[in-house]
Protein backbone atom coordinates (compact mmCIF):
# COMPACT_ATOMS: atom_id res chain seq x y z
CA UNK A 1 0.00 0.00 0.00
CA UNK A 2 1.28 3.67 -0.26
CA UNK A 3 3.05 5.02 2.19
CA UNK A 4 1.02 7.99 4.59
CA UNK A 5 0.57 10.73 2.42
CA UNK A 6 0.56 9.37 -0.21
CA UNK A 7 -2.27 8.16 -2.87
CA UNK A 8 -1.08 5.89 -6.08
CA UNK A 9 -4.56 5.53 -7.33
CA UNK A 10 -5.22 9.65 -8.15
CA UNK A 11 -1.33 9.18 -9.32
CA UNK A 12 -1.99 6.59 -11.72
CA UNK A 13 -5.31 8.12 -12.72
CA UNK A 14 -3.20 11.25 -13.64
CA UNK A 15 -0.63 9.30 -15.48
CA UNK A 16 -3.31 7.51 -17.32
CA UNK A 17 -5.43 10.89 -18.10
CA UNK A 18 -2.83 13.66 -18.23
CA UNK A 19 -0.57 14.37 -21.40
CA UNK A 20 2.46 12.19 -20.12
CA UNK A 21 4.20 15.61 -20.99
CA UNK A 22 3.00 17.41 -18.34
CA UNK A 23 4.96 16.41 -15.82
CA UNK A 24 5.18 16.54 -11.71
CA UNK A 25 7.56 16.73 -8.88
CA UNK A 26 9.32 14.11 -7.53
CA UNK A 27 8.88 9.92 -8.96
CA UNK A 28 5.93 9.51 -6.45
CA UNK A 29 4.88 12.39 -4.49
CA UNK A 30 2.98 12.75 -1.36
CA UNK A 31 -0.73 14.24 -2.34
CA UNK A 32 -1.10 17.78 -1.20
CA UNK A 33 -4.54 18.86 0.41
CA UNK A 34 -4.32 22.38 1.61
CA UNK A 35 -1.77 24.62 2.37
CA UNK A 36 -1.44 27.70 5.09
CA UNK A 37 1.60 30.48 4.87
CA UNK A 38 4.93 28.57 3.22
CA UNK A 39 3.29 24.97 4.67
CA UNK A 40 1.68 22.44 2.44
CA UNK A 41 -0.43 19.66 4.31
CA UNK A 42 -0.60 16.19 3.17
CA UNK A 43 -4.08 14.15 3.28
CA UNK A 44 -2.40 12.46 6.35
CA UNK A 45 -1.61 15.48 7.81
CA UNK A 46 1.97 15.83 7.53
CA UNK A 47 3.26 19.33 7.11
CA UNK A 48 5.76 20.53 4.59
CA UNK A 49 7.83 23.68 4.09
CA UNK A 50 7.15 25.08 0.68
CA UNK A 51 10.16 26.48 -0.29
CA UNK A 52 9.99 26.06 -4.37
CA UNK A 53 6.50 27.83 -4.50
CA UNK A 54 7.14 31.46 -6.16
CA UNK A 55 3.77 31.46 -7.42
CA UNK A 56 2.05 31.43 -4.10
CA UNK A 57 3.92 34.67 -3.37
CA UNK A 58 1.76 35.69 -0.01
CA UNK A 59 1.46 32.38 0.94
CA UNK A 60 -0.91 29.92 0.62
CA UNK A 61 -4.55 30.58 1.23
CA UNK A 62 -4.08 33.94 2.24
CA UNK A 63 -7.67 34.79 3.63
CA UNK A 64 -7.40 38.29 2.56
CA UNK A 65 -6.96 36.67 -0.89
CA UNK A 66 -9.42 34.30 -0.87
CA UNK A 67 -11.99 36.90 0.47
CA UNK A 68 -11.49 38.75 -1.73
CA UNK A 69 -12.39 35.88 -4.53
CA UNK A 70 -15.31 34.67 -2.93
CA UNK A 71 -17.27 37.94 -2.64
CA UNK A 72 -16.00 38.75 -6.26
CA UNK A 73 -17.39 35.64 -7.50
CA UNK A 74 -20.74 36.12 -6.49
CA UNK A 75 -20.77 39.07 -7.50
CA UNK A 76 -19.35 39.70 -11.14
CA UNK A 77 -16.95 37.57 -13.22
CA UNK A 78 -17.01 38.38 -16.69
CA UNK A 79 -15.30 39.34 -20.09
CA UNK A 80 -13.00 42.16 -19.91
CA UNK A 81 -14.75 44.28 -22.41
CA UNK A 82 -18.08 45.28 -20.03
CA UNK A 83 -17.24 48.36 -18.29
CA UNK A 84 -16.48 47.53 -14.59
CA UNK A 85 -14.65 49.22 -11.93
CA UNK A 86 -11.74 46.51 -10.66
CA UNK A 87 -9.75 46.43 -14.16
CA UNK A 88 -9.38 50.39 -14.37
CA UNK A 89 -8.13 49.99 -10.47
CA UNK A 90 -5.86 47.28 -10.76
CA UNK A 91 -4.23 48.60 -13.81
CA UNK A 92 -3.45 52.13 -12.22
CA UNK A 93 -2.14 50.20 -9.35
CA UNK A 94 -0.02 47.89 -11.26
CA UNK A 95 1.12 50.79 -13.39
CA UNK A 96 2.01 53.06 -9.80
CA UNK A 97 4.69 49.95 -8.93
CA UNK A 98 6.20 50.80 -12.11
CA UNK A 99 8.07 54.07 -13.38
CA UNK A 100 6.02 57.06 -15.06
CA UNK A 101 7.01 56.30 -18.72
CA UNK A 102 5.10 52.89 -18.67
CA UNK A 103 1.58 53.66 -18.46
CA UNK A 104 0.05 51.75 -20.61
CA UNK A 105 -1.00 48.04 -18.90
CA UNK A 106 -2.77 44.63 -20.73
CA UNK A 107 -4.21 42.07 -18.82
CA UNK A 108 -3.09 38.03 -19.74
CA UNK A 109 -3.61 34.80 -18.06
CA UNK A 110 0.15 33.35 -17.76
CA UNK A 111 3.70 34.01 -17.82
CA UNK A 112 3.92 32.62 -21.45
CA UNK A 113 1.29 35.02 -22.30
CA UNK A 114 2.54 37.80 -20.98
CA UNK A 115 6.12 37.38 -22.76
CA UNK A 116 4.61 36.14 -25.71
CA UNK A 117 2.69 39.31 -26.12
CA UNK A 118 5.95 41.33 -25.20
CA UNK A 119 7.61 39.63 -28.10
CA UNK A 120 4.63 40.40 -30.61
CA UNK A 121 4.67 44.01 -28.90
CA UNK A 122 8.42 44.62 -30.43
CA UNK A 123 7.45 42.80 -33.92
CA UNK A 124 4.45 45.42 -33.90
CA UNK A 125 5.82 47.98 -32.98
CA UNK A 126 9.07 48.24 -35.34
CA UNK A 127 7.52 46.46 -37.94
CA UNK A 128 10.21 43.78 -37.48
CA UNK A 129 10.32 40.43 -37.57
CA UNK A 130 13.84 39.28 -35.78
CA UNK A 131 14.19 39.37 -31.57
CA UNK A 132 17.72 38.90 -29.75
CA UNK A 133 17.19 36.36 -26.88
CA UNK A 134 19.68 35.00 -23.94
CA UNK A 135 20.27 31.74 -24.07
CA UNK A 136 19.46 28.95 -21.16
CA UNK A 137 16.22 30.89 -20.93
CA UNK A 138 13.18 29.85 -20.30
CA UNK A 139 9.83 32.33 -21.47
CA UNK A 140 6.93 30.14 -22.02
CA UNK A 141 5.40 27.17 -24.02
CA UNK A 142 3.19 29.27 -26.49
CA UNK A 143 4.94 29.43 -29.85
CA UNK A 144 6.68 32.71 -29.49
CA UNK A 145 7.19 32.53 -25.78
CA UNK A 146 8.67 29.05 -26.75
CA UNK A 147 10.67 30.56 -29.35
CA UNK A 148 13.19 32.30 -27.52
CA UNK A 149 13.83 29.84 -24.78
CA UNK A 150 16.52 28.03 -25.29
CA UNK A 151 17.30 26.07 -22.05
CA UNK A 152 18.46 22.49 -22.82
CA UNK A 153 17.05 21.67 -19.17
CA UNK A 154 13.60 22.57 -20.78
CA UNK A 155 14.77 20.98 -24.39
CA UNK A 156 17.49 19.15 -25.51
CA UNK A 157 17.87 20.51 -28.84
CA UNK A 158 16.62 23.68 -28.00
CA UNK A 159 19.25 25.87 -29.68
CA UNK A 160 18.99 23.80 -32.79
CA UNK A 161 15.72 23.98 -33.59
CA UNK A 162 14.64 27.81 -33.18
CA UNK A 163 12.68 29.70 -36.18
CA UNK A 164 14.76 31.84 -38.09
CA UNK A 165 13.98 35.04 -36.59
CA UNK A 166 15.50 34.52 -33.24
CA UNK A 167 19.00 35.26 -32.10
CA UNK A 168 20.37 34.48 -29.23
CA UNK A 169 23.71 35.63 -27.21
CA UNK A 170 25.27 33.94 -24.99
CA UNK A 171 23.96 33.39 -21.07
CA UNK A 172 25.64 36.16 -18.84
CA UNK A 173 26.43 34.04 -15.98
CA UNK A 174 29.04 34.83 -14.40
CA UNK A 175 29.93 31.93 -11.78
CA UNK A 176 30.06 29.16 -14.92
CA UNK A 177 29.45 31.10 -18.57
CA UNK A 178 32.08 31.28 -20.71
CA UNK A 179 33.36 34.22 -18.85
CA UNK A 180 33.36 34.34 -15.54
CA UNK A 181 34.64 36.33 -12.50
CA UNK A 182 35.60 39.78 -13.65
CA UNK A 183 35.52 38.53 -17.59
CA UNK A 184 31.98 38.54 -17.37
CA UNK A 185 31.79 41.99 -18.60
CA UNK A 186 32.81 40.57 -21.72
CA UNK A 187 29.19 39.63 -22.23
CA UNK A 188 27.47 42.53 -22.63
CA UNK A 189 30.38 43.59 -25.31
CA UNK A 190 30.23 40.29 -27.37
CA UNK A 191 25.50 40.56 -26.97
CA UNK A 192 25.98 44.44 -28.64
CA UNK A 193 28.11 42.93 -31.22
CA UNK A 194 25.63 39.99 -32.12
CA UNK A 195 23.45 42.49 -32.26
CA UNK A 196 25.42 44.97 -34.44
CA UNK A 197 26.08 42.19 -37.05
CA UNK A 198 22.33 41.98 -37.47
CA UNK A 199 22.07 45.69 -38.18
CA UNK A 200 24.80 45.31 -40.57
CA UNK A 201 23.04 42.27 -42.29
CA UNK A 202 20.13 44.52 -43.14
CA UNK A 203 17.99 42.85 -40.44
CA UNK A 204 18.11 44.97 -37.21
CA UNK A 205 16.46 43.36 -34.24
CA UNK A 206 12.69 44.34 -32.87
CA UNK A 207 13.85 43.77 -29.71
CA UNK A 208 15.80 42.13 -26.77
CA UNK A 209 14.21 39.99 -24.52
CA UNK A 210 16.10 38.41 -20.97
CA UNK A 211 15.15 38.25 -17.40
CA UNK A 212 16.47 40.81 -15.71
CA UNK A 213 17.70 39.03 -13.01
CA UNK A 214 19.10 34.95 -14.32
CA UNK A 215 16.30 33.34 -12.80
CA UNK A 216 16.56 29.99 -14.47
CA UNK A 217 20.44 29.52 -13.54
CA UNK A 218 18.93 30.20 -10.18
CA UNK A 219 18.76 33.68 -9.52
CA UNK A 220 22.51 34.93 -10.56
CA UNK A 221 22.83 38.70 -10.85
CA UNK A 222 23.77 40.02 -14.41
CA UNK A 223 27.10 41.35 -14.72
CA UNK A 224 27.18 45.12 -13.73
CA UNK A 225 26.22 47.53 -16.13
CA UNK A 226 25.07 44.39 -18.56
CA UNK A 227 21.42 45.52 -19.89
CA UNK A 228 22.05 49.44 -19.82
CA UNK A 229 24.82 48.12 -22.90
CA UNK A 230 22.41 45.80 -24.47
CA UNK A 231 19.35 48.06 -24.08
CA UNK A 232 21.33 50.97 -25.26
CA UNK A 233 22.61 48.71 -28.57
CA UNK A 234 19.18 47.77 -29.37
CA UNK A 235 17.73 50.88 -29.28
CA UNK A 236 20.19 52.27 -31.29
CA UNK A 237 19.33 50.17 -33.85
CA UNK A 238 15.57 51.03 -33.19
CA UNK A 239 14.27 47.64 -31.28
CA UNK A 240 13.36 47.81 -27.87
CA UNK A 241 13.84 46.09 -24.38
CA UNK A 242 11.81 43.49 -23.03
CA UNK A 243 12.20 42.19 -19.16
CA UNK A 244 10.90 38.99 -18.32
CA UNK A 245 10.13 39.77 -14.90
CA UNK A 246 8.33 36.81 -14.79
CA UNK A 247 9.92 34.90 -11.81
CA UNK A 248 12.16 37.72 -10.06
CA UNK A 249 9.99 40.78 -10.06
CA UNK A 250 7.27 41.74 -7.38
CA UNK A 251 9.34 41.99 -3.96
CA UNK A 252 10.95 38.72 -4.44
CA UNK A 253 14.73 40.53 -4.64
CA UNK A 254 13.83 41.77 -1.45
CA UNK A 255 15.81 44.85 -2.33
CA UNK A 256 14.28 45.53 -5.44
CA UNK A 257 10.97 45.54 -6.34
CA UNK A 258 11.78 45.01 -10.15
CA UNK A 259 15.02 43.48 -11.49
CA UNK A 260 15.45 45.63 -13.83
CA UNK A 261 16.20 48.15 -10.98
CA UNK A 262 18.84 45.95 -9.63
CA UNK A 263 20.70 47.14 -12.95
CA UNK A 264 19.34 50.67 -13.27
CA UNK A 265 17.68 50.45 -16.30
CA UNK A 266 14.42 50.85 -17.57
CA UNK A 267 12.69 48.84 -19.81
CA UNK A 268 10.01 49.52 -22.66
CA UNK A 269 8.40 46.35 -22.10
CA UNK A 270 7.73 44.68 -18.74
CA UNK A 271 6.47 40.94 -18.66
CA UNK A 272 5.04 39.64 -15.26
CA UNK A 273 3.26 36.60 -14.35
CA UNK A 274 3.34 34.13 -11.53
CA UNK A 275 3.96 36.54 -8.47
CA UNK A 276 1.32 38.40 -9.20
CA UNK A 277 -1.52 36.37 -8.80
CA UNK A 278 -1.19 34.63 -5.92
CA UNK A 279 -2.07 31.78 -8.10
CA UNK A 280 -4.41 32.89 -9.60
CA UNK A 281 -3.96 33.41 -13.22
CA UNK A 282 -2.53 36.70 -13.93
CA UNK A 283 -0.09 37.87 -16.26
CA UNK A 284 0.40 41.30 -17.47
CA UNK A 285 2.54 43.53 -20.09
CA UNK A 286 2.82 47.22 -18.87
CA UNK A 287 5.46 49.46 -21.43
CA UNK A 288 4.61 53.08 -22.89
CA UNK A 289 1.81 53.84 -24.89
CA UNK A 290 3.22 54.77 -28.37
CA UNK A 291 3.88 50.88 -28.22
CA UNK A 292 0.50 50.04 -27.00
CA UNK A 293 -0.68 51.58 -29.46
CA UNK A 294 1.31 49.98 -32.21
CA UNK A 295 -0.40 46.52 -31.85
CA UNK A 296 -3.42 47.94 -33.68
CA UNK A 297 -1.14 46.80 -36.55
CA UNK A 298 -1.76 43.11 -35.54
CA UNK A 299 -5.27 43.52 -35.32
CA UNK A 300 -7.88 44.37 -32.05
CA UNK A 301 -5.80 42.53 -28.49
CA UNK A 302 -8.64 40.57 -26.43
CA UNK A 303 -8.10 38.08 -23.75
CA UNK A 304 -11.50 36.79 -22.40
CA UNK A 305 -10.33 36.64 -19.09
CA UNK A 306 -7.38 38.71 -19.17
CA UNK A 307 -8.28 41.17 -16.01
CA UNK A 308 -11.62 39.69 -15.59
CA UNK A 309 -13.02 40.73 -12.71
CA UNK A 310 -12.06 38.25 -10.24
CA UNK A 311 -8.74 38.07 -11.51
CA UNK A 312 -8.56 42.27 -11.30
CA UNK A 313 -9.77 41.80 -7.31
CA UNK A 314 -7.30 39.10 -6.39
CA UNK A 315 -4.35 40.84 -8.06
CA UNK A 316 -5.32 44.30 -6.24
CA UNK A 317 -5.86 41.81 -2.83
CA UNK A 318 -2.02 40.38 -3.47
CA UNK A 319 -0.33 43.89 -3.64
CA UNK A 320 -2.16 45.37 -1.18
CA UNK A 321 -1.12 41.91 1.08
CA UNK A 322 2.73 42.89 0.03
CA UNK A 323 2.49 46.21 0.64
CA UNK A 324 0.73 46.00 4.12
CA UNK A 325 2.43 42.71 5.21
CA UNK A 326 6.03 44.04 4.63
CA UNK A 327 6.63 41.46 2.26
CA UNK A 328 9.08 42.89 0.19
CA UNK A 329 11.24 43.31 3.30
CA UNK A 330 10.70 40.23 4.85
CA UNK A 331 12.26 38.85 1.37
CA UNK A 332 14.99 41.57 2.35
CA UNK A 333 15.90 40.00 5.68
CA UNK A 334 14.70 36.29 5.84
CA UNK A 335 16.44 36.12 2.80
CA UNK A 336 20.14 37.92 3.68
CA UNK A 337 19.67 35.65 6.98
CA UNK A 338 19.12 32.44 4.98
CA UNK A 339 21.98 33.17 2.21
CA UNK A 340 24.38 33.67 5.04
CA UNK A 341 23.40 30.26 6.03
CA UNK A 342 24.04 28.43 3.06
CA UNK A 343 26.66 30.49 2.10
CA UNK A 344 28.09 28.68 5.74
CA UNK A 345 27.13 25.10 4.51
CA UNK A 346 30.02 26.03 1.88
CA UNK A 347 32.35 26.06 4.43
CA UNK A 348 31.70 22.57 5.61
CA UNK A 349 30.36 20.55 2.29
CA UNK A 350 32.67 20.95 -1.02
CA UNK A 351 29.80 20.25 -3.03
CA UNK A 352 28.40 23.64 -2.73
CA UNK A 353 29.76 25.73 -4.91
CA UNK A 354 28.19 28.61 -4.36
CA UNK A 355 25.20 30.54 -3.49
CA UNK A 356 23.60 32.61 -5.85
CA UNK A 357 20.45 35.75 -5.89
CA UNK A 358 19.01 38.30 -3.40
CA UNK A 359 16.27 38.42 -1.21
CA UNK A 360 14.16 35.55 -1.29
CA UNK A 361 15.17 34.09 -4.95
CA UNK A 362 18.37 31.68 -3.88
CA UNK A 363 20.13 29.20 -5.50
CA UNK A 364 22.68 26.63 -4.14
CA UNK A 365 24.65 25.51 -6.97
CA UNK A 366 25.85 22.17 -6.11
CA UNK A 367 28.95 20.97 -8.45
CA UNK A 368 31.30 17.74 -7.76
CA UNK A 369 34.67 20.07 -8.26
CA UNK A 370 34.99 23.22 -7.81
CA UNK A 371 37.79 24.20 -9.95
CA UNK A 372 35.93 22.42 -12.96
CA UNK A 373 32.75 23.36 -11.98
CA UNK A 374 31.66 20.01 -13.09
CA UNK A 375 27.60 19.89 -12.25
CA UNK A 376 26.52 17.38 -9.77
CA UNK A 377 22.83 17.15 -11.51
CA UNK A 378 22.37 13.26 -9.92
CA UNK A 379 23.71 14.34 -6.22
CA UNK A 380 21.38 17.34 -6.17
CA UNK A 381 17.80 15.13 -7.81
CA UNK A 382 18.98 12.55 -4.17
CA UNK A 383 19.00 15.95 -2.15
CA UNK A 384 15.99 17.09 -2.99
CA UNK A 385 13.91 13.44 -2.46
CA UNK A 386 15.94 13.53 1.00
CA UNK A 387 14.94 16.88 1.99
CA UNK A 388 11.19 15.80 0.62
CA UNK A 389 11.29 12.78 3.22
CA UNK A 390 12.62 15.60 6.23
CA UNK A 391 9.25 17.65 5.00
CA UNK A 392 11.14 20.20 2.80
CA UNK A 393 9.97 20.76 -0.76
CA UNK A 394 12.87 21.52 -3.33
CA UNK A 395 13.21 21.18 -6.60
CA UNK A 396 16.78 21.81 -9.02
CA UNK A 397 16.96 24.56 -11.59
CA UNK A 398 19.41 25.65 -14.61
CA UNK A 399 20.80 24.09 -17.76
CA UNK A 400 22.79 21.41 -15.22
CA UNK A 401 19.53 20.51 -13.34
CA UNK A 402 22.32 21.04 -10.22
CA UNK A 403 20.98 24.30 -8.35
CA UNK A 404 18.44 24.34 -5.90
CA UNK A 405 15.83 26.77 -6.53
CA UNK A 406 14.86 28.69 -3.11
CA UNK A 407 12.05 30.69 -3.52
CA UNK A 408 9.69 30.40 -0.84
CA UNK A 409 6.37 32.41 -0.53
CA UNK A 410 7.28 35.63 0.78
CA UNK A 411 6.24 35.29 4.19
CA UNK A 412 8.62 33.04 5.27
CA UNK A 413 9.38 33.36 8.10
CA UNK A 414 13.37 32.97 9.53
CA UNK A 415 12.51 29.92 11.52
CA UNK A 416 10.94 28.39 8.27
CA UNK A 417 14.23 29.51 6.92
CA UNK A 418 16.25 27.87 9.45
CA UNK A 419 14.35 24.19 9.53
CA UNK A 420 15.09 24.50 5.69
CA UNK A 421 19.00 25.25 6.30
CA UNK A 422 18.93 22.70 9.28
CA UNK A 423 17.65 20.00 6.95
CA UNK A 424 19.79 20.71 4.40
CA UNK A 425 22.80 20.23 7.05
CA UNK A 426 21.67 17.05 7.87
CA UNK A 427 21.44 15.73 4.12
CA UNK A 428 24.92 16.90 3.41
CA UNK A 429 26.61 15.83 6.73
CA UNK A 430 24.21 12.16 7.02
CA UNK A 431 24.57 11.48 2.70
CA UNK A 432 21.34 11.28 0.57
N1 LIG B 1 9.14 33.54 -17.95
C1 LIG B 1 9.87 32.99 -16.97
C2 LIG B 1 11.17 33.59 -16.59
C3 LIG B 1 9.41 31.84 -16.32
O1 LIG B 1 10.14 31.29 -15.35
C4 LIG B 1 8.15 31.28 -16.69
C5 LIG B 1 7.58 30.05 -16.01
N2 LIG B 1 8.45 29.24 -15.36
C6 LIG B 1 7.45 31.89 -17.72
C7 LIG B 1 7.96 33.03 -18.31
C8 LIG B 1 6.14 31.34 -18.19
O2 LIG B 1 5.15 31.53 -17.22
P1 LIG B 1 3.84 30.61 -17.16
O3 LIG B 1 4.25 29.27 -16.65
O4 LIG B 1 2.95 31.37 -16.19
O5 LIG B 1 3.24 30.55 -18.50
Amino acid sequence: SAPAGHDDDVLDRRERVLAEVQEHYYARPPRIERGWREYLVDVDGRVYLDMVNNVASVGHAHPKVAAAASRQLRLLNTNSRFNYGAITEYAEKIAATLPDELDTVFFVNSGSEATDLAIRLAMASTGRPDIVAMREAYHGWTYASDAVSTSIADNPNALGSRPAWVHTVDAANSYRGIHRGDDAAKYAAEAAAVIDRLAAQGRPAGGFICETFFGNAGGVALPEDYLSEVYRTVRAHGGIAIADEVQVGFGRLGEWFWGFQQQGVLPDVVAVAKSIGGGQPIGAVITRKEIADRYRTQGYFFSSTGGSPVSSVIGMAVLDVIQQEQLQENARLVGAHLKARLQELGDRHPIVGTVHGSGLYLGLEFVRDRETLEPAPDETAAICDRLLELGVVMQPTGDFQNVLKIKPPLCVTQESADYFADALERVLSTGW
